[in-house]
């Protein structure tokens, strides 16, 4: 029985986990569900999370899949840090 339980209580935990089917125009609604697969030029990625984050530096929002999530914010962090090494007009090539 306690077998049987087991089984029961994974499978219920699978259907909890919403599923979302879309591959783009993801929304706040979308957040928080999982694409069981998706195919892009790089690779397959499998049971990525559908997140929110946001640029704590220009405030810009992002809602994707998490691979895409972790771009965004390191695309930004890479243009933030450019942009303050330029206004910092540093001519030693140095940031301290
Ligand atoms: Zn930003």
């Amino acid at each position: 029985m306690a077998l049987v339980d087991g089984v029961v209580t994974m499978e219920q935990e699978q259907k909890d986990d919403d599923i979302c089917e879309k591959m783009e125009g993801w929304t706040h609604e979308d957040v928080g569900k999982r694409i069981p697969m998706r195919k892009t030029p790089n690779g397959t990625y499998y049971n990525e999370p559908i997140v929110s984050v946001f640029c704590q530096f220009c405030a810009s929002e992002f809602i994707g899949p998490s691979r895409e999530a972790g771009g965004f914010l390191g695309g930004h962090e890479c243009l933030h840090a450019w942009e303050i090494s330029q206004a910092m007009g540093r001519d030693d090539g140095m940031v301290e």
